[in-house]
Formats: structure tokens, C-alpha cells, sequence
């Protein structure tokens, strides 16, 4: 951490991911904050453009103009991550009954953390609290099988974007969605697992390439498995659905 406090770094990534501007013209510089290191320097970020055999690239570099420091997105986004506080759970109590996680077969422990989500429209409940499961799989073998979910058959397919599968059980009053992340098949120089069934009961991933090759400080997904439960009073909402569907995915 370049800052000493977690609140003060996810500043500092967002005031980064804000500087990438797309109208800057090629080589141009703009300055984001103070350099944390140093103190002293200027953090600016540099655009990059330009054609390469045709092919148009573009890409942005932050920089402390005294010392030197480079800052990279994707090395402060797993920083955050790893430095944030977690508990050791080993279930999650929902209505419909305990949401665990299994390794071939047998219960393990997960890292839990929780967030907010604060909706922008008219609803009695403003606030979502939402249960982050994070299954640690470094130690795992290629050919081992994760799951995440029920006991019994209670989801049915409720949604899903790019990144993330949702899957949720509804009675009269209450609505639980348990969101999972989804990697592309073609991402295994990045993730060492992939998704490989969905709920009825559980979530279930298979271990494909050796968790070694990875390093989770440059990207804290490649050997953590994240998936995310939320559980709402449908009479709260104007549009349940809608409020599950983004209080999931914006931590998934
Ligand atoms: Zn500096």
C-alpha cells in the first residue's frame, strides 16, 4: 500500500482510473494528486496513441514526476483487495437454509467480507448489505472440485453479465440471490479455475491449470474464487429484481 489506509489507497485508485481520459491526444499529461511515496512529486498520467501495423493501440501511464514511482491500476485493485479486513466463516445462515462451500465434497472455511449497496431509487430499504464469499484455492490441485451453495435444490437462473451468473430462490415476500463469477474459457494464463456447473443446488467450479503459475498480488481473482449473497424483502422494493441484479454485480 502506497497510503496506510485503505479508505486513502481506494481514493488514490479511483482519482487513477478517473485520469484515464479517451479525448487526450497522444503523449499528453495530466496530473492526478500528490505522489503518496515521495511526498514531494506530482502523480501525472500519460496517454499513449498511435498505429501499429494498422492497428490503433492506446494505453495510459501514471507516473510521480520526482521520484519515479509507477502506479499500476491492476497491482493497487488486488492491493485493495488483499489488504481488506476479512472473518473465516464456514457457512452463510440465509431463510432457506446454510450457503457452504465444499472442496471435493467435504466443507471448508472461506474468507468473508461485506459491502454496501445504496440504492439510487425510491425504496423503504436504501441500504443492501452483501455477503462476499472468498474461496481461497492456491493450494489446490488441478482436477479438484469447488462448490458454493445449497444442500438441496432451491435456485433457479435469475440473471447474468459478462462477468458474473446469478441465481436466486423467491417465496412471496423474500428474494436471496447468490451471484457467482464466471471467468472466459479462454482465460486460463489468468484464472486457475473455471466455472463448470451451475446451481439446482450449488455453484461448482473445477481447478484447471496449476494454482503455482499465478501471482493473486498482481491479480487477486486468479486464486480466489469471489461469489456474492444478497437477501431482500420484496415489499421494499419497487423492482426487487433490478436491486438484487445491481447490488450483485457491483461487487462481483
Ligand atoms: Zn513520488
Amino acid at each position: 500500500m502506497y497510503t496506510g489506509s485503505l479508505e486513502s489507497e481506494i481514493g488514490l485508485f479511483a482519482d487513477l482510473c478517473k485520469s484515464r481520459d479517451m479525448l487526450m491526444a497522444d503523449n499528453e499529461t495530466k496530473y492526478v494528486r500528490k505522489c503518496p511515496k515521495c511526498t514531494d512529486g506530482s502523480i501525472m498520467t500519460r496517454k499513449t496513441h498511435g498505429y501499429n501495423n494498422g492497428q490503433e493501440f492506446y494505453g495510459f501511464d501514471h507516473y510521480c514526476d520526482t521520484c519515479g514511482e509507477q502506479y499500476f491500476t491492476n497491482r493497487l485493485h488486488s492491493d485493495i483487495f488483499l489488504h481488506k479486513p476479512f472473518d473465516i466463516y464456514d457457512k452463510i445462515e440465509t431463510p432457506f437454509g446454510d450457503i457452504k462451500v465444499k472442496i471435493n465434497g467435504k466443507e471448508t472455511d472461506f474468507r468473508y467480507r461485506t459491502e454496501i449497496y445504496e440504492t439510487k431509487s425510491k425504496a423503504a430499504e436504501k441500504v443492501i448489505s452483501i455477503d462476499i464469499i472468498d474461496i481461497d484455492v492456491s493450494r489446490l490441485q488441478i482436477n479438484d472440485i469447488i462448490t458454493c451453495g445449497f444442500d438441496t435444490e432451491l435456485l433457479e437462473y435469475n440473471d447474468s453479465d459478462e462477468r458474473s451468473v446469478i441465481f436466486s430462490r423467491e417465496t412471496a415476500s423474500l428474494l436471496l440471490g447468490l451471484c457467482a463469477f464466471e471467468p472466459y474459457e479462454w482465460e486460463t494464463d489468468t484464472f486457475c479455475y473455471q466455472l463448470e456447473d451451475y446451481p439446482g443446488k450449488a455453484f461448482k467450479y473445477r481447478i484447471v491449470s496449476s494454482p503455482d503459475i499465478f501471482d493473486e498480488n498482481e491479480l487477486y481473482e486468479s486464486k480466489f474464487i469471489s461469489l456474492a449473497v444478497v437477501c431482500i424483502n420484496k415489499k421494499d422494493y419497487k423492482d426487487p429484481n433490478t436491486e438484487l441484479f445491481l447490488a450483485l454485480t457491483m461487487v462481483i
